[in-house]
């Protein structure tokens, strides 16, 4: 684990506090951000595109492990992709893209038909090869 990802864990579990009740937030003063935590809401995992609610996630420091893919990810993560446009998704995926964001993905077709049926894929590839700055029809190349 990079120093980065380690830092960035520590910085995400001061934002959140398990207790009986679920995740609370943390009153203190240096809490800058509190991503909510919602059980019973459900959240978008960007690595299958399946929607699962958040009591199926397994929560570890700091890091939710969505019950399909088995991918991991913060919790601002799960909150941001909810509250994006597509072609914020897009963006987002388009940045992501050098961290490994296709090699966490494990079946692409399914990604890929899961995108068609949440109705964002014609505005998703798009934008995706509008930053790529082409428009290359080629799936490889799109990756
Ligand atoms: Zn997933």
């Amino acid at each position: 684990m990079s120093f980065k990802i380690a830092e960035k864990m520590d910085y995400d579990r001061k934002q959140t506090k398990l207790d009986a009740e679920g995740y609370k937030p943390n009153k203190a003063k240096y809490a800058k951000d509190f991503y909510e935590f919602d059980f019973n809401k459900k959240y978008l995992c960007p690595f299958c595109l399946e929607l699962n609610e958040g009591y199926k996630f397994n929560s570890n420091h700091g890091y939710f492990r969505c019950p399909n893919c088995k991918n991991q990810m913060m919790l601002k993560t799960l909150n941001n992709i909810l509250s994006m446009s597509n072609t914020e998704f897009a963006k987002w995926v388009f940045d992501y893209r050098l961290n490994g964001f296709w090699d966490k993905i494990p079946d692409f077709e399914k990604w890929n038909n899961n995108l068609y049926i949440l109705g964002i894929s014609r505005e998703f590839w798009e934008e995706y090869k509008k930053l790529r700055g082409d428009s290359k029809n080629d799936r490889e190349e799109w990756l």
